[in-house]
């Protein structure tokens, strides 16, 4: 639900999504929140109460817009609101959003919605990060994209996500194509000696490496093997020799 629904046609209609979406494993719909509003200006927001800056969205048009969604869906889908105010989006969240049949999601835009939609109709609020965008559109995007590609089907294989940075709490390791010498580097040799137990040691390693430099935060939740905590060791012992 957006007052601009124009702006995910350029993102949505090509690509892995727009692929998915012309074999049917997923759709979106953009719902324009203006053709619900019952004014002649088609006026969707108003100055805040108690003064201030900006302009506030209106709740009926919202509501009734929410309403025919549900009529189309023919179930009331859960309600994300995406807001600087929301949790921040995680992979696990967004893993858990792709278990759903349907999601609906609405954009603010200007100073946001009338507090009273929260209150009445929204579910969860999400936002993309500790920052304000002038919209809710590009989070939506964000979010649908994210969600999108862990429905089955839309990638070529569960693996395309399951080994990427995030899912089971590692940054990825890092990846080469051709040449295998570009400008003076080469890709490590051990990719190309055929051996795959050894190259996927490796790219845990990495990963394991990339992520205790990168992101320390994220080896707290991230799940270990013995193996792996022995590699961490291992690189604490040799900072400190
Ligand atoms: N007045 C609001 C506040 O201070 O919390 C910010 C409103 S913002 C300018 C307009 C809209 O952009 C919001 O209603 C929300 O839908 C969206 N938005 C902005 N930043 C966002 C973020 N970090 N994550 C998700 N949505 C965001």
């Amino acid at each position: 639900m957006t007052l601009f629904p124009d702006m995910f046609d350029r993102v949505f209609g090509q690509s892995i999504f727009g692929r998915a979406a012309e074999k049917g494993i997923v759709e979106m719909h953009c719902h324009q929140i203006r053709e619900y509003t019952k004014n002649k200006q088609m006026q969707v927001d108003d100055y805040p109460y108690g003064g201030g800056m900006g302009m506030v969205m209106f709740p009926q048009p919202i509501a009734d817009c929410f309403a025919a969604v549900c009529e189309q869906v023919g179930s009331r889908p859960h309600l994300i609101y995406m807001s600087p105010q929301g949790r921040t989006l995680t992979q696990q969240r967004a893993k858990e959003l792709a278990q759903l049949p349907n999601v609906c999601i609405l954009c603010g835009h200007y100073e946001g919605v009338d507090e009273r939609v929260l209150e009445a109709l929204v579910d969860e609020q999400i936002s993309i990060g500790d920052y304000v965008l002038t919209g809710g559109e590009i989070p939506a995007m964000a979010l649908v994209d994210c969600v999108a590609r862990m429905v089955p089907g839309v990638l070529a294989d569960e693996v395309c996500f399951t080994e990427e940075s995030h899912f089971a709490g590692l940054l990825e390791y890092p990846q080469y194509t051709r040449p295998f010498e570009w400008e003076g580097h080469q890709v490590p040799e051990i990719l190309i000696s055929g051996h795959h137990a050894n190259i996927a040691r490796w790219r845990r390693e990495q990963s394991l490496e990339r992520t205790r430099r990168l992101r320390p935060d994220m080896l707290e939740n991230a799940e270990l093997s013995d193996k792996d905590r022995a590699y961490l060791a291992s690189l604490s012992e040799t900072e400190e020799e």
